[in-house]
């Protein structure tokens, strides 16, 4: 079947940068999972999903607006490091999570103090164009109860 609306899609991707150098890939673990139409995945992709069927194998480069966002200014701020979550011990260029207002963001270090960081809270792909190299593995109808809920479930049912 043909993806549409309330799919339950799996695929395994791959994610290149302009130069066409890998940033990550799903191949070596489970494929992801999401229920099509929700936004649970980045919206170019999820567009570019649709209507593809299992086995299709293509390639999607998505333009900032598309894919992570564009880079806003102003998005630099001062955290002290104990309020960095997952008690790392922050570097240059590392991407560490940090609680705000509205939850938990990534953010990239730009500079690192005795007791603060200096962060930039724009997605860490944020203005860059981005490549997804995709192999559909499953599609099918989801359930009423997935549908309900807004996300997929696993073999064992909703698991949240
Ligand atoms: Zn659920």
């Amino acid at each position: 079947m043909k993806v549409k609306y309330n799919s339950v899609v799996k695929f395994h991707y791959r994610l290149r940068d302009e130069t066409g150098a890998e940033l990550e890939h799903s191949h070596d673990g489970e494929p992801n999972v999401y229920l099509h139409g929700h936004r649970g995945i980045t919206p170019g992709l999820e567009e570019a999903i649709t209507d593809k069927e299992e086995g299709d194998v293509f390639s999607v480069t998505l333009p900032p607006e598309k894919g992570f966002g564009v880079r806003q200014e102003g998005r630099q701020q001062r955290v002290p490091i104990k309020h960095l979550r997952g008690k790392v011990k922050p570097k240059v260029g590392m991407v560490v999570s940090i609680q705000t207002d509205s939850g938990p963001r990534q953010a990239v270090v730009l500079k690192v103090g005795k007791f603060n960081v200096d962060v930039d809270t724009n997605h860490p792909l944020a203005g860059k164009t981005v490549t997804f190299d995709i192999e559909m593995v499953a599609v099918r109808e989801a359930t009423a109860e997935e549908v309900e809920h807004g996300h997929p479930h696993g073999d064992a049912g909703c698991q949240h």
